[in-house]
């Protein structure tokens, strides 16, 4: 599965809604990139984009991304920690990114 190329169709995971749009739980140009490999990313339909991205309160942005890391079923703390590091651990990369692409896949929409 690949995350990047928008052959899928998922359920956004805020409200359901048909997508193609995947969200990076942590952006900005260096932490977007890093989200990527770690397939630290959600579908959300437009609307819940724009309202996430634009509306969001800094304290209300934190919350969604603990509340997503934790629906991934990932350790907060740890991925966080992760982030801060000047390099990914490799094998947290590879461990983090199978588990992260198998539950993402709970929410394709299959025609
Ligand atoms: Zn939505
Ligand atoms: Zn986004």
């Amino acid at each position: 599965m690949n995350l990047r190329k928008k052959e899928y169709t998922y359920h956004c995971i805020e409200c359901g809604r048909l997508t193609k749009t995947l969200h990076e739980i942590f952006y900005g140009t260096a932490d977007r990139k890093r989200s990527i490999e770690l397939a630290l990313q959600v579908p959300l339909c437009d609307e819940c984009h724009t309202r996430i991205h634009c509306h969001a309160t800094k304290g209300e942005g934190k919350a969604f991304q603990k509340k997503w890391i934790e629906w991934l079923g990932q350790d907060y703390e740890a991925v966080k920690h992760q982030m801060q590091l000047s390099k990914l651990n490799h094998n947290f990369v590879v461990g983090i990114r199978k588990k992260n692409i198998d539950k993402i896949k709970n929410l394709v929409y299959i025609l």
